[in-house]
């Protein structure tokens, strides 16, 4: 996986730090600027930024044996909290950190899970990923098809479904998504379906249409959880389109995907950081098997080089 500019650019500056024998409050303050730029030229957005870098404390580090190790380590220390949903709150000022669990579906009751996103996110394709993925662990997914906005969005469904052997619902004469939401919701718990993927339409920008939409699709078939999908090539848009769709509905999990373009990185730690949601799974490809269960450890691990 491509993780870009991001994990380049920050170990460049711990490794400069490395390069001292001695390493002073000045050293380390020039290393700490050093990182905060990799940090924001990845798109992490500047507030988060200032976080993280106010968490690593200076004095406690120049103390230290081991500048750039603390360092590195202290960096490692706030981007994974910061990717795991904690920390969050104190971005904005809000005091209080509470770190909110990863969400997985229960076998034996109907699940139903929600996607949003904008059109082009890859919102289709995760959906397929996604039941395709629990469909190996035992799952009985389907999927309904509620983009009744893009045309094609029903036939595209389709494909992806009947290629992974996956039940789905759509129509092409009904035009209320919410409609068919719940129809479908409705037909595949009849059929004891224990996870029921709902994909709804996205727009090219966050259109106040696209927001009434995924309120009603959301109260037609109150859903368990509803899963945010973000391109991570959109860069410093994240922090705001991911509030805006927090707004508007429960996002309570986050997927990143094209992870193997050439994102930056950091758009994912800010749309985490504005959502307070933690990122579930991350896209690595157009294929239904490139899709990887998120951890933040490993992430950040690879982000520093
Ligand atoms: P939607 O409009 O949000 O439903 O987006 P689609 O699912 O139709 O995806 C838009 C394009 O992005 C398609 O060409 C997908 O194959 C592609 N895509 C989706 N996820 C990924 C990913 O993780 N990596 C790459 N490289 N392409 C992806």
């Amino acid at each position: 996986m491509v993780l870009g500019e991001l994990g380049t650019a920050l170990a460049g500056a711990l490794k400069k730090l490395g390069e001292h024998t001695v390493v002073d409050e000045e050293i380390m303050e020039a290393c700490l600027k050093e990182v905060t730029r990799a940090l924001l030229q990845a798109d992490v957005n500047v507030q988060y930024v200032k976080n993280i870098v106010k968490r690593v404390n200076i004095n406690e580090l120049a103390a230290g044996l081991n500048a750039r190790k603390l360092l590195e380590k202290a960096v490692f220390t706030e981007l994974v909290n910061m990717l795991e949903g904690e920390g969050a709150q104190n971005a904005q000022n809000e005091g209080v950190t509470t770190k909110r669990e990863k969400y997985a579906p229960k076998k034996g009751v109907p699940n139903v899970v929600m996607f949003v996103g904008l059109q082009g996110c890859g919102k289709t394709t995760t959906c397929t990923k996604y039941a395709h993925h629990y469909q190996k662990k035992g799952f009985k997914p389907a999927l309904v098809c509620a983009d009744t906005f893009r045309a094609g969005a029903f036939d595209q469904l389709k494909q992806n479904a009947t290629k992974a052997r996956i039940p789905f619902y759509g129509s092409y004469t009904e035009t209320d998504p919410a409609k068919i939401a719940s129809d479908g919701v409705e037909r595949f718990k009849a059929e004891k379906n224990d996870l029921i993927i709902v994909d709804t339409s996205g727009r090219h920008k966050q259109e106040s249409a696209l927001f009434e939409e995924m309120r009603a699709v959301a109260e037609a078939v109150n859903p368990d959880m509803t899963i945010f999908v973000m391109d991570s090539s959109i860069g410093q848009a994240a922090s705001d389109q991911a509030a805006a769709f927090k707004n508007t509905v429960d996002v309570g999990s986050v997927v990143v995907t094209k992870l193997d373009g050439h994102a930056k990185g950091g758009g994912a730690i800010s749309a985490v950081a504005a959502t307070r949601a933690p990122i579930v799974f991350i896209g690595t490809g157009e294929h239904i098997d490139e899709f990887e269960a998120f951890d933040a450890k490993p992430f950040v691990s690879r982000l520093l080089g």
